[in-house]
């Protein structure tokens, strides 16, 4: 089946289901039955279906690219933060004291806020300069609304900076990363725009200028850690439904990777008890049972 025909079948058999985040009260003004998939091949073609070319809040999604980005400088990131998937909430403050102020991995908020600490002042004007170029499109911003609606409501984030700067583990004043850090998840771009940033993953390292950004090790591993700690605390049931490396936000929308071939993003606010989009799910679950293209 050519990818056209099976992105319009995709979108035309999926139901949006479960609730909008609300805990930021601008993400629950977006509407739930909203959806759109766009696939992006390594050759840059892109196949969209739905709302694909219209902008949503990436919210936690901006962490696999703040990863790469300090992985592109060194590894020591590792250092401060860990790789196992934690099985808790995205927003947990438990496992942050047994483990002495090391966050389990990059993509739960506590780690996302430590990679933005070691990215330092200014990391969300470099990843949006990556991202714009990554996607050609040079009118991707933060979304004022939702970043104001978000910092005002960030006790939770900011109780973990806060916590994690007890342990000495982070270098700049939490206040200066917390912005940077509701300015990354407050970015919108479309699924178009994602799938198209997404592609340096599946070309293990490569961005789409035919400069590389990661080695290949650094590259498997970002997809990696998609795979295990990328869904929230249903990483396991995402590996077992899609079977590809995958990182979700609470705005709805879902990056996948298809390495050696494309990359995937879709976009539906509706969302699961765990925060993961319904029909977005449902979307890639499809995508992989059609295709055969998963990494297992
Ligand atoms: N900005 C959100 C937060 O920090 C991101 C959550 C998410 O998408 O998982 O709570």
């Amino acid at each position: 089946m050519e990818l056209q025909q099976l992105v319009d079948r995709i979108a035309s058999e999926v139901t949006p289901g479960g609730a909008v985040a609300d805990y930021i009260p601008a993400l629950a003004r977006v509407d739930p039955h909203a959806f759109g998939l766009a696939v992006a091949t390594l050759d840059g073609e892109v196949f969209g279906a739905g709302r694909h070319e219209r902008p949503f809040s990436i919210q936690s999604i901006s962490k696999v690219f703040t990863l790469a980005l300090a992985l592109a400088e060194n590894d020591d990131v590792w250092t401060r933060v860990g790789r196992e998937p934690s099985g808790s909430p995205f927003n947990s403050l438990v496992q942050l004291e047994t483990e002495q102020g090391i966050p389990r991995n990059p993509f739960i908020n506590a780690g996302a806020v430590v990679v933005t600490d070691h990215l330092g002042l200014g990391a969300s004007d470099r990843l949006l300069e990556f991202l714009r170029r990554e996607s050609g499109n040079p009118g991707i911003g933060v979304d004022p609304e939702v970043a104001e609606s978000e910092l005002d409501h960030s006790d939770r984030n900011r109780a973990l900076a806060h916590f994690m700067a007890s342990y000495g583990n982070m270098r700049n004043p939490v206040d200066v990363v917390l912005r940077e850090y509701v300015r990354q998840c407050s970015i919108a771009m479309s699924c178009t725009d994602l799938a198209k940033a997404t592609l340096f993953l599946a070309r293990h390292g490569v961005r789409n200028d035919g400069t590389r950004l990661l080695g290949v090790s650094a590259a498997k591993r970002v997809n990696a850690v998609m795979l295990t700690c990328g869904t929230y605390d249903a990483a396991g049931q995402f590996a077992y439904r899609v079977g590809l490396p995958g990182k979700s936000g609470v705005g709805g929308g879902i990056i996948a990777v298809v390495p050696g071939r494309c990359a995937i993003c879709v976009w539906s606010p509706a969302l699961d008890a765990r925060g993961n989009s319904v029909a977005g799910v449902d979307a890639l679950d499809r995508f992989t049972t059609l295709t055969g293209w998963s990494v297992f």
